[in-house]
């Protein structure tokens, strides 16, 4: 049997990166397309080519994929943070939605036959309903979750025309590190709470804020459902499988929620330091509560979480991060 090819968009990313390798150990052919303005070229592991090129070149994009066949194309190249989308809306309608849409259309021109989406849990905005299932309102409160909405419906619109077969991939929060420490989370600037929490135990900044302490939820701060990034990338693995027969959505979470103040006791045991915080406004747009319903991949596909405690996310998260203290170049 030849070796099936995939074509990772944003694979030099944070979570791009941790499913190109996942393909890799499955003995499968990943070739990387990534600008590498926020990804990095020391997240792309032995075996696995990197192209260095921006999605929304379509000559660079049709010369990719007309070198097939490719078995998927898995797209998570996008700008990802929902305040600066607050202040650059069209900026990323252009970059995630136009290019997610001009990708999709090179994916249908060049025969390409399965398409996964990193989409988001920002399409709910504010939710009014606990947990979040796949089917419940969409109402993104950013254009970020605009952004990814709108190729979600690029997608369906694909499926029911052009026969691509997509899975839309709704992540809640991302956490942790590959548990064999190849790989890890380095934004600049970093916005995560984990990696922040884990810079003031380290003494790497001057404290953390935390957002606010007068939410509706039992502490005060919000709650979120952090999801390991090992068990992400698995769950695109099983996903890819349903693309067999059909296309899929998944939300992606633990079905499990920790507040500000849960993660940074984690932090604070962990790393055995404590984690120097301070209260400050909330940060616009944060909505109190968000955890996914993730009974549907798990009944579809046996997803089964393995690193599924907020321990697991913070000691592989802190172990990468310590040593790594300036990301991946160090
Ligand atoms: N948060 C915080 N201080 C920070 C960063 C985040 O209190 O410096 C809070 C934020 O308000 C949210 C949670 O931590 O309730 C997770 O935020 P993050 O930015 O990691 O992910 P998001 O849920 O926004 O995708």
């Amino acid at each position: 049997m030849t070796r099936r090819r995939y074509l990772v968009t944003g694979g030099a990313g944070f979570v791009g990166s941790h499913v190109a390798l996942a393909l890799a150990e499955r003995d499968c052919d990943v070739v990387v397309i990534d600008n590498l303005r926020q990804g990095h070229r020391e997240a792309i592991l032995p075996g696995t080519k990197l192209i260095e090129a921006d999605i929304a070149d379509i000559a660079a994009v049709d010369a990719i994929l007309a070198d097939g066949p490719w078995h998927a194309v898995l797209h998570f190249a996008a700008l990802s943070l929902v305040g600066e989308s607050m202040r650059e809306p069209m900026r990323y309608l252009t970059a995630n939605a136009s290019a997610g849409i001009a990708l999709i259309d090179a994916c249908v021109r060049h025969g390409v036959p399965r398409f996964v989406l990193s989409s988001t849990a920002a399409l709910f905005g504010m939710p009014n309903r606990i947990p979040i299932a796949e089917n419940d309102p969409v109402r993104p409160g950013s254009p970020y979750g605009e952004s990814k909405w709108m190729i979600e419906r690029a997608l369906f619109w694909a499926d029911r025309i052009h026969g691509l077969r997509s899975a839309c991939l709704r992540y809640f929060n991302a956490a942790g590190a590959d548990p064999e420490g190849r790989l890890g989370e380095d934004h600049h600037p970093e916005t995560h709470l984990i990696p922040l929490a884990i810079d003031a135990a380290l003494g790497r900044s001057g404290g953390l804020s935390v957002f606010g302490n007068d939410y509706d939820t039992p502490d005060g701060t919000c709650i979120r459902d952090y999801i390991h990034v090992f068990d992400l990338a698995q769950a695109h693995l099983l996903a890819l499988d349903q693309l067999d027969h059909r296309s899929v959505t998944y939300n992606l979470g633990n079905s499990s929620g920790h507040s500000v103040l849960d993660v940074i006791r984690t932090v604070a045991e962990i790393s055995g330091r404590p984690v120097p915080h301070e209260i400050v406004a909330r940060r616009p747009g944060d909505p109190p509560v968000l955890i996914a319903s993730a009974a549907l991949i798990h009944a579809e596909t046996g997803w089964n979480p393995r690193f599924g405690q907020l321990d697991d996310m913070v000691r592989t998260a802190f172990a990468w991060r310590d040593a790594h203290p300036n990301g991946f170049i160090s």
